[in-house]
C-alpha cells in the first residue's frame, strides 16, 4: 500500500520535482548565509545575547526578502516572525556540599570528581538532603508496553535512586530494547524524569564510558556549568531535586562496602525479575543553593500558507543557536562561530524557504522553524512542541538538519539515530530518484534518535526526521567522507574552530536539498499521513489523535 501512494505521489508532483534542478538550490547562497551567521559580529549566536539580536534580525529580513509570511505568536490578530521561548536559567551558588556514610563513616565528595551534580531544575531554591538512603534500580527503566518494571513498587520519597546508562539489553545485544541501539529508556533525560514520576528525592546515574557513549569529561562539562530548562508549570514533576552522575569506580565501591558486587547487581538488572536493592548502611547527603531567573529567548518561524489544506502543517527545521562566547582556544579565540554547527542547517532552512516561496503554491502549509536553545537541551523545540503554533495532530512531519556537511555531493545520506517509520521509507524512496542510497546510523547505540530537534516532535507521536549529510563522497568515496568526519569532530566540533572556509564548495548540500525539497514538497501535496512503524515506542502517541486526520 505504501509503494501505490509513492508512486500516485510521485506522478502528481512530476513537475514540481522538475522545477527544482541544482540550479534552484544555490550553493553561492549557501555559503553566504553559513559566513554570515558564524561571522564574529554574531558572536556565536549565544540565546539572550547579542549574537541572538543579529540572528533573529538576519533571518526575519531574509524571509520578508523572499516573500514568506510572519508564522511566529499571535499579536492582536496578526502573527509575528518569532515565537517567545522563556527559559529557566538555574546555576549552583558557591561549592555544593556532598557526603556519603557508610556504617556511621562519613566521607566527602567534590563535584566534577566523584560527582557531576547538576543545578536543580525543579524550581527550588535550594537542595537540603540529608541521609537519604540509597536504592539501585537498575536501568530505572518502566515501559509497560515491554511489560517491564525496575521499580516494582519500591517507595522512593526521601530516597536517592541509582541507576545504570542504557536500556537493559544493551550489553548482551539481544532483548526487548533495541538490542545494541538504544530505545528512549537509556537516555539520562528519560531517567530523570522516571526518577521524578516515582518521587526519588534525587537519582545518582553510574557513568560508563561504553553504554555512556562518552567519557567523564563530557559529563563533568556538561553537568555542571549553568542549567537551562523551558519554563514549566509544575517542573517537579519531570525534575527530582538532585540530578548527577557518579563515576563508575564509586558505585563500585558504595555496592562493594554495602556487601554488594556491582557486576552481578547489573547482570540481575538485565533480567525482567530484577528487584530494587537497598544500598545497606549507606546514605547520602547534598547540600547547595541555586541562582535561578528566567530569560526570554526566540524561535523563528516563517511560513507559506497551503492552498486548500492550510491547517495542515508539513516543517522543515534548524536550530540557529550555538555556544556563543566562551573558554578560549589555544589561539585565543573565544567566539564559538558554529559554522557548520548549525549555520548550515539555518541556511538550508532558509534557502529551501526561497525555493518554496518562489514555486508553485503546496496545498498544505509549509512552516519553516528556527529553534534556539538546541545547544541547551532541545529548548527551543522542546517549547514549540510543548507550545505548537499550528496542532501537532496536523503536522504531517518534520524534517530537521543540523551540522550538514559543506563539501561535495555524496551517493548516501543518513539521519541523526535509528528509528521506524514511514517519512524516512518515503525519504529513502525519494533519495532513490537521485541515485542517493540510505545509510543506517552505524553507532544506533550513542542514542543519536534522542539528541537532536527532532525528538521534541517524534515523542509526541510527530513523524520527524533529523537528516545527515552522507559519508560516501562522489569525490573520494567513504576514505575522504570519514576522514572529514573525523577531521570536525577532532578538532572543530563544539570549538571556536567551526568556522566558515572560503574553499568550502557546498554543492553537496545544494544537491541534497532537492531530496528534501521533494520529499516535503510531495507531502505538502498529497492527503497522506505518514505514521511510525506498528512497534516504535512514538506510535501510540500519534495513534491518539487519529481522528482529528479524517
Ligand atoms: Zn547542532
Amino acid at each position: 500500500m505504501k509503494r501505490l501512494v509513492i508512486s500516485a505521489l510521485a506522478l502528481a508532483v512530476t513537475m514540481a520535482v522538475a522545477a527544482a534542478d541544482t540550479s534552484t538550490f544555490n550553493p553561492a547562497h549557501l555559503s553566504a548565509d553559513v559566513k554570515t551567521l558564524s561571522s564574529d559580529a554574531f558572536e556565536g549566536r549565544g540565546p539572550a545575547t547579542a549574537g541572538e539580536t543579529k540572528t533573529l534580525d538576519f533571518l526575519i529580513a531574509q524571509y520578508k526578502a523572499a516573500g514568506l509570511q510572519p508564522g511566529g505568536d499571535l499579536k492582536d490578530g496578526k502573527r509575528g516572525w518569532t515565537q517567545a521561548v522563556p527559559l529557566l536559567r538555574s546555576e549552583i551558588e558557591g561549592t555544593p556540599t556532598f557526603k556519603v556514610t557508610i556504617n556511621g563513616k562519613a566521607e566527602s565528595w567534590k563535584q566534577g570528581e566523584q560527582i557531576a551534580a547538576r543545578a536543580a531544575l525543579n524550581g527550588a531554591q535550594s537542595v537540603n538532603i540529608a541521609n537519604a538512603p540509597l536504592v539501585f534500580v537498575g536501568y530505572g527503566v518502566k515501559a509497560p508496553e515491554r511489560n517491564w518494571d525496575d521499580f516494582k513498587g519500591v517507595d522512593l520519597h526521601g530516597k536517592i535512586a541509582v541507576v545504570l546508562i542504557n536500556d537493559p539489553d544493551y550489553e548482551t545485544g539481544v532483548g526487548d530494547f533495541g538490542g545494541k541501539a538504544m530505545t528512549y529508556y537509556g537516555r539520562w533525560t528519560y531517567k530523570y524524569e522516571e526518577a521524578a514520576r516515582q518521587g526519588a528525592a534525587g537519582i545518582l546515574i553510574v557513568h560508563e564510558s561504553g553504554p555512556a557513549s562518552y567519557g567523564w569529561d563530557t559529563v563533568k562539562n556538561s553537568n555542571t556549568n549553568a542549567m537551562f530548562d523551558v519554563v514549566r508549570a509544575k517542573p517537579g514533576d519531570v525534575h527530582p531535586a538532585l540530578e548527577a552522575w557518579i563515576q563508575r569506580d564509586v558505585a563500585v565501591d558504595l555496592f562493594k562496602r554495602a556487601g554488594l558486587d556491582f557486576e552481578a547487581q547489573k547482570k540481575l538488572a538485565q533480567t525482567r525479575e530484577f528487584k530494587p536493592v537497598v544500598l545497606n548502611g549507606e546514605s547520602f547527603s547534598a547540600h547547595f543553593n541555586v541562582n535561578r531567573k528566567t530569560i526570554t529567548s526566540y524561535n523563528v518561524v516563517a511560513r507559506v500558507p497551503g492552498s486548500k489544506r492550510p491547517d495542515e502543517t508539513v516543517i522543515y527545521s534548524a536550530h540557529w543557536d550555538h555556544l556563543g562566547v566562551g573558554q578560549p582556544d589555544a589561539s585565543g579565540d573565544r567566539i564559538y562561530h558554529g559554522a557548520v554547527d548549525n549555520g548550515t542547517g539555518t541556511a538550508a532552512v532558509l534557502e529551501l524557504a526561497r525555493v518554496f516561496a518562489k514555486g508553485p503554491k503546496p496545498e498544505r502549509s509549509v512552516v519553516f522553524l528556527n529553534f534556539t536553545a538546541e545547544e541547551k537541551g532541545l529548548l527551543g523545540s522542546e517549547y514549540y512542541a510543548a507550545n505548537p503554533l499550528y496542532p501537532l495532530s496536523k503536522t504531517v512531519g518534520v524534517i530537521n538538519m543540523d551540522a550538514l556537511d559543506p563539501y561535495g555531493p555524496t551517493r548516501n545520506f543518513t539521519i541523526s539515530g535509528s528509528a521506524k517509520l514511514d517519512l524516512l521509507d518515503d525519504l529513502i524512496a525519494t533519495a532513490k530518484r537521485w541515485n542517493v542510497t540510505y545509510s543506517a546510523d552505524p553507532k544506533p547505540e550513542a542514542g543519536h534518535f534522542f539528541r537532536s530537534d527532532h525528538f521534541s516532535f517524534a515523542k509526541r507521536g510527530v513523524p520527524a526526521i533529523s537528516f545527515q549529510s552522507g559519508d560516501d563522497w562522489i569525490n573520494g568515496g567513504l576514505a575522504a567522507g570519514k576522514a572529514y568526519e573525523d577531521l570536525y569532530v577532532a578538532k572543530h566540533y563544539h570549538q571556536p574552530s567551526d568556522k566558515w572556509e572560503s574553499n568550502w564548495p557546498f554543492t553537496g548540500m545544494a544537491h541534497d536539498l532537492q531530496i528534501l525539497y521533494a520529499l516535503g514538497n510531495e507531502l505538502a501535496n498529497s492527503e497522506q499521513w505518514p505514521n511510525w512503524a506498528k512497534d516504535s515506542e512514538f506510535r501510540a502517541a500519534r495513534d491518539a489523535t487519529a481522528t482529528d486526520r479524517k
